[in-house]
């Protein structure tokens, strides 16, 4: 692990360990003001390196709507994992289109149409994910580069409220 990864996982143990009030506030806020400034089209970093799982009603939506049968779009597209998840085949994904576009975007899969997570209640129970994130999505990385300003050690105002 490089310094940066080891003091960010330093830093999101003792988020998890004091587990401030106003964590979910603080998140949504900081998503918000991200994505105010990130473009998803200017990135499509997830679809790029990390696909979605694919649950069955994402199965079945999708292969309705690209006019296959689900176990012919399944065999076509996905791979059950080592978690016994449906996964994508190969990465990028093949439902990314020129101009960083989704093909399928109004039946994408609920975890595209979720990613990053940053802006669901519950915040303190998908730290983990977040941390993870950070590394893939760079709306997430500035979430949690301003997480680590306002958490600071010194900080009264995070681990207070
Ligand atoms: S990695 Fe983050 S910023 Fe990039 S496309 Fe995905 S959600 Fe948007
Ligand atoms: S289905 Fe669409 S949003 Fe999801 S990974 Fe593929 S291109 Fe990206």
């Amino acid at each position: 692990m490089d310094n940066k990864k080891a003091s960010r996982n330093k830093f999101f143990k003792r988020i998890k360990k004091s587990n401030p009030k106003n964590l979910d506030t603080v998140i949504h806020q900081l998503h918000d003001e991200a994505f105010k400034k990130i473009d998803c089209l200017d990135c499509a970093n997830c679809c790029k390196t990390t696909g979605p799982l694919w649950t069955k009603r994402d199965r079945q939506r999708v292969s309705k709507h690209l006019g296959y049968e689900v176990l012919d779009f399944e065999k076509s597209y996905l791979k059950i994992d080592e978690d016994g998840d449906y996964v994508l085949q190969q990465l990028p994904c093949p439902f990314l289109i020129e101009d960083n576009k989704c093909g399928i975007y109004a039946v994408r899969p609920s975890a595209c149409a979720d990613y990053p997570h940053t802006n669901r209640p519950k915040q303190k129970q998908i730290l983990q994910l977040t941390e993870l994130n950070s590394n893939i999505c760079p709306a997430v990385e500035s979430i949690v580069e301003r997480m680590e300003i306002i958490y600071s050690k010194h900080s009264k105002r995070g681990l207070r409220i």
